[in-house]
């Protein structure tokens, strides 16, 4: 039987490192399970998908997105975490030590304190094109890219409230932002309907779907072919770049039945902290915001959980 842990951290984006490395310098000892290809996604996360990243603080150049991870992940490393590359493949935390299986192997670690920092993936449409054209105009983040399409055209799929978030936010960087949208309504908040109808330089194509991204061939966007859903008419619309709003995933799988979750599936924390739903149990990053998203947002609640941990781990030891 594996020893019991202090702590385990889930997830190696930022909010996992960032709780990896307050943790071991606290001197919990920190195991982080990094992954390994769950949900397409890889240790790092979201951010090794990014070339260019232009708002983390304390980068006045840009900084690729690949380089920031490995600097966190040798700044965890260098406190003295342990990292195991594979993925989590089942979790029991119905009581404590909390008990998680990794790799094929089915691996068993036991830990008394938990930091959940899985994550979340954006969804795409599914086209090769797109794939192909991922960071070459194709994104799903506009805070993170949208400064690349400065003065320029560029369209945004999805009608919920991100869509609206990133078309307005693009429409204050951008000349015209297209909506490109399955219905002929959003499902966004009545407000944010308001501000992008009434926002001169967005235009709503109303049922219409994306059926390919131009151009492969010349490794960059040039536009999107569009086709009408009554009349299956087919046009392409001129664009430099090309934003999926069309929602992400939480990765809470592993937890379902166990956390408690939101109707759309991140995990409940209470809120000004990370605490779940069960004590000793810690939630940073994506897997349990929806709203902000950012890297330096996973960041702060990554530390939030490593302090929430230890304080909780330092109550029992009394
Ligand atoms: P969402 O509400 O699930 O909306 C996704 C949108 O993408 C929908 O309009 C959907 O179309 C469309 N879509 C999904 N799959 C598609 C596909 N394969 N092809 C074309 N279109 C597709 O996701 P979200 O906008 O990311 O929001 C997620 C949650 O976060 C929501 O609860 C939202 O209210 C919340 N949120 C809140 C704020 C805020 O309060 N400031 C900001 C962002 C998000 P249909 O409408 O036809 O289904």
């Amino acid at each position: 039987m594996s020893s019991v842990r202090n702590l385990l951290i889930l997830g190696s984006g930022p909010a996992g490192l960032t709780a990896a490395i307050y943790a071991a310098r606290a001197n919990l000892a920190p195991l982080c399970v990094e992954g390994l290809s769950a949900g397409g996604l890889v240790p790092g996360g979201q951010l090794m998908f990014t070339t260019d990243v232009e708002n983390y603080p304390g980068f006045v150049e840009k900084i690729a997105g690949p380089e920031l991870m490995q600097r966190f992940r040798g700044q965890a490393e260098r406190q003295g975490t342990e990292f195991v590359t594979d993925d989590v493949v089942e979790v029991d935390l119905s009581e404590r030590p909390f008990k998680v299986w990794v790799g094929e192997a089915r691996t068993l670690h036991r830990a008394r304190a938990l930091v959940i920092a899985t994550g979340a993936k954006a969804k795409y449409l599914g086209l090769p094109s797109e794939a192909a054209l991922m960071n070459r105009g194709v994104s799903a983040c506009a805070v993170c890219d949208g400064s690349f399409f400065r003065g320029q055209d560029v369209c945004v799929v999805g009608g919920g409230d991100t869509a609206m978030e990133e078309a307005l936010y693009l429409a204050s960087l951008c000349r015209s932002v297209t909506i490109i949208h399955r219905r002929d309504e959003f499902r966004a908040s009545k407000a944010m309907q308001k501000r992008v109808l009434g926002n001169a330089k967005i235009q709503v194509l109303w049922s219409h779907v994306v059926t390919d991204v131009l151009d492969v061939a010349q490794e960059k966007v040039t536009g999107v072919r569009v086709k009408e859903m009554a009349s299956g008419r087919e046009r392409v619309v001129p664009c430099q770049g090309f934003f999926l709003a069309i929602g992400h995933t939480p990765m809470t799988e592993l937890f379902a039945g166990q956390l408690a979750m939101h109707d759309n599936g991140y995990l409940e924390v209470e809120p000004g902290t990370t605490r779940t739903s069960v004590e000793g149990v810690f939630a940073a990053g994506d897997v349990q915001d929806w709203v902000y998203r950012q890297a330096v947002t996973a960041a702060g609640t990554g530390c939030m959980a490593a302090l929430e941990a230890e304080r909780w781990l330092g109550a029992q030891a009394h």
